[in-house]
């Protein structure tokens, strides 16, 4: 349940109405929006039914929240949720977030080969698997400790807040020390384990979609990291499973504008695994940003022939840079801007 309070409500009165729910054994949440300030009630909504909610001072209205992810609904925030990610970059704003880098981070070389290449295009946050979750025990796995010191370092020379994936909650605390993002798989979406130990944390967190995952279930995994204290949560739509093989996966594009009516976080789309080949990458991502996404996160590679993982769906560095001299006026279209950083090559619209 959520209570709507009044525009010239007092910190007493919010404070009262706040003791009169956690005394009946729920939790509440505290939104303010400029507007209006949104009290959400967490727990056994049975228990509030002697308390009189809808006449202590303050109050506008009292409305349920059916739905069963309440933190990440749309109706207990009164605002959409801007998650920042490192110093300077965020995802959910007006403007268009790019995060882009290899699949794996597979050497020194190569990593700052491409964060040299996609901070010139555009991108402001860096991508890079330390631990991979490969579908095969005899596949590459990711340098492990060292990616993430590689990933801390090119950080500290180009300025380029990274994101990399959490595998395995004993490697939690070792990831949210060399990254500004920590990011779920696909494969993890519902291990919950996973999910709260990456609540307890203060990094932002990217989730992904599971492969069969429902959009309910997305985001009631969102509610698991959440519920447990961490409210920086986005989410990433990455294509799903279906009949057809011509694709890797298949990009719902429907799931961005149901998320972005469900839900105050942001939305982001892969659409490196969404279609699995480099030619798909721009138009999936054209599409999605004309859906409504607040950014992208795209595989590049200095030379995908040699990946070591996912080298069919990796742009080059040309590649990268002419879908983001195109990306603008689909930014535009949506009602967002894209800016390039002073850094980059000076590009946007
Ligand atoms: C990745 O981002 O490299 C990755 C493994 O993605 P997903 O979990 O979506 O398959
Ligand atoms: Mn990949």
């Amino acid at each position: 349940m959520i209570i709507i309070t009044r525009y010239d409500i007092t910190d007493e009165e919010l404070d009262h109405i706040r003791e009169r729910v956690e005394a009946a054994g729920l939790h509440t949440h505290l939104s303010r929006g400029e507007r209006r300030t949104i009290i959400g009630c967490i727990g056994d909504e049975a228990k509030l039914q002697e308390v009189p909610l809808r006449s202590l001072p303050g109050v506008e209205q009292v409305l349920p929240v059916l739905k069963p992810y309440k933190l990440a609904s749309k109706e207990f925030a009164a605002n959409n949720t801007i998650v920042r990610v490192g110093a300077n970059a965020s995802i959910g704003s007006d403007v268009l977030t790019v995060i882009a880098g290899p699949c794996s981070v597979e050497n020194r070389t190569m990593l700052h080969e491409t964060a040299h290449a996609v901070q010139t295009a555009g991108a402001t946050i860096l991508r890079g698997g330390a631990f991979k979750p490969r579908s095969s025990p005899y596949s590459f796995q990711g340098l492990g400790k060292q990616g993430l010191e590689l990933l801390a370092e090119v950080r500290a020379e180009t300025g380029l807040p990274v994101v990399t994936e959490v595998l395995d909650t004993r490697d939690v605390d070792i990831v949210a020390e060399h990254a500004d993002m920590m990011q779920v798989g696909a494969r993890n979406m519902q291990n919950f384990a996973l999910l709260a130990e990456l609540g307890r944390v203060q990094r932002p967190v990217l989730l992904k979609r599971g492969l069969s995952a429902t959009i309910t279930e997305l985001l009631m995994s969102a509610e698991y990291i959440m519920a447990h204290g961490n409210h920086q949560v986005v989410l990433c739509e990455r294509g799903i499973r279906t009949y057809e093989r011509a694709t890797r996966n298949t990009l719902d594009v429907s799931a961005i504008p149901v998320l972005k009516r469900e839900t105050h976080l942001p939305v982001i789309v892969d659409p490196s695994h969404a279609g699995g080949i480099a030619d798909l990458v721009a138009p999936l991502s054209f599409a999605a940003v004309a859906a409504g996404a607040d950014g992208l996160i795209i595989e590049v590679h200095p030379d995908p022939e040699s990946a070591l993982s996912d080298g069919d769906q990796s742009l080059n560095p040309a590649a990268f840079s002419t879908l983001m001299d195109r990306i603008g006026a689909f930014a535009a279209a949506a009602g967002r801007t894209f800016e390039v950083p002073a850094v980059a090559g000076g590009r946007g619209v």
